[in-house]
């Protein structure tokens, strides 16, 4: 789950990280003459919170403006008028794709004069199995790009099981800290690192990390994404799940437990276990289409599940054939081909639509697709099952 970088930072302030006072908005800027009383400046920070990064480089859509999706203003009057062209307004950047996202909330901070920029970032290491902490003094810009250009200003401290331990000193002078500022930069890592922990995150990103002119650190930029697997054991966090930031898709399949992923071809899948999900989606591709979702059924997949299913699939307007591929074990094929002749009559379903069946019950579910006179073809084999949804997605 990824979080806004205002709850971000409301996260780390609570674990005594340095962070500049600020205050959020949704939908509309109201209290702002009153709130930015409590705000030091100038400057003001005016940022559009969006899952994306790359906000400072973006521009909006409608109506235009190219000064970015943060902006560092020093007239007072100013704020709220700028505060205003972002909110409702379309931030493009390059990582939101060409359509952009819609700003809905807009994240208004005390100013900061920096005198120098960190990148500073702290993910799960799948290889070593580690806590892996990024840094380079060379942040604030696209950190893809100097880790393309200049790898040897990037550099990577592995921790294991989330300890504390000295950080190298010969960090020090690689990224141009002074003694004390190596000591401060240390205790802000083990900070960072205790959150990272307590919260179950998969990654902290901060960037930039400042050192200000008065020589303090400031996170001026925190990107949080929590690890979904631990959520159940944060329901405090749950309200923070911005659900306009979410695919109406995946969160009505989440809803009902079903493992859904849109994707952006032509053939709509519905398939029981994740395993042969993915098989199916390669050989679509294998036939030179490409699948418009990913999506297990679970080992529960009834008429109810294949009515939803199918709903979620029908409201995806790429789709053009669908491909059912069930392997019946515990449950059984007649069984699902019941449901799926219920759920198509039910919902008038007119996409063409292949179904493949093995396993327990396979010919008796073959039977119960044949039968139903609804145009449904039944085809055993993977292969030709797969040809057959490809060429009538044409
Ligand atoms: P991003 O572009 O989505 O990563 O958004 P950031 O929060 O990182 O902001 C982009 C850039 O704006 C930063 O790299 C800073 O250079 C600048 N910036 C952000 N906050 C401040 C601030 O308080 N003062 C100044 N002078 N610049 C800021
Ligand atoms: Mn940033």
């Amino acid at each position: 789950m990824n979080l806004h970088e205002y709850q971000a930072k409301d996260i780390l302030k609570k674990f005594d990280l340095p962070i500049l006072k600020g205050q959020s908005y949704e939908n509309s800027i109201q209290s702002l003459e009153k709130d930015l009383l409590e705000l030091q400046g100038p400057p003001w920070v005016i940022k559009s919170q969006i899952h994306a990064g790359g906000r400072g480089a973006g521009y909006f859509k409608n109506p235009f403006n190219d000064k970015g999706g943060v902006q560092v203003v020093f007239e007072k009057e100013n704020v709220s008028k700028i505060a205003k062209s972002m909110m409702g307004n379309t931030l493009i950047t390059k990582q939101t794709g060409e359509n952009g996202k819609k700003v809905n909330r807009v994240f208004i901070e005390e100013g900061c004069e920096i005198d120098k920029e960190f990148y500073l970032s702290l993910l799960v290491d799948r290889n070593s199995s580690k806590l892996m902490m990024i840094v380079s003094a060379e942040g604030g810009m696209d950190i893809e790009e100097v880790a393309k250009h200049n790898p040897e200003k990037i550099f990577k401290i592995y921790f294991e099981n989330f300890e504390e331990k000295e950080i190298p000193k010969e960090l020090e002078t690689k990224l141009g800290f002074t003694n004390s500022q190596f000591f401060e930069f240390s205790k802000i890592v083990f900070k960072l690192i205790k959150s990272f922990k307590s919260i179950d995150a998969s990654t902290i990103e901060i960037n930039p990390l400042v050192l200000n002119t008065t020589g303090n650190f400031v996170l001026l930029d925190a990107k949080i994404n929590l690890d979904d697997n631990a959520l159940f054991r944060h329901p405090e966090f749950e309200y923070l799940k911005d659900l306009t930031e979410e695919d109406p898709l995946e969160l009505e399949a989440a809803e009902n437990s079903m493992n859904y992923v849109k994707l952006n071809g032509s053939i709509g899948c519905m398939v029981n276990g994740a395993g042969l999900a993915m098989a199916t989606m390669d050989i679509i591709k294998q036939f030179g289409k490409e699948p418009a979702n990913f999506l297990d059924l679970g080992g529960t997949a009834n008429k109810d599940r294949a009515i939803k299913g199918f709903k979620i699939i029908q409201s995806d307007p790429n789709v053009k054939s669908v491909l059912i591929n069930i392997f019946g074990g515990i449950i059984h094929c007649d069984m699902i081909a019941k449901g799926i002749v219920e759920a198509v009559k039910e919902l008038n379903f007119k996409l063409p639509l292949v179904v493949r069946f093995q396993g327990t019950n396979a010919s008796i579910g073959r039977d119960v697709i044949n039968q139903s006179s609804l145009g449904l073809i039944s085809i055993d084999d993977f292969t030709e099952a797969t040809k057959k949804a490809v060429e009538l997605a044409e």
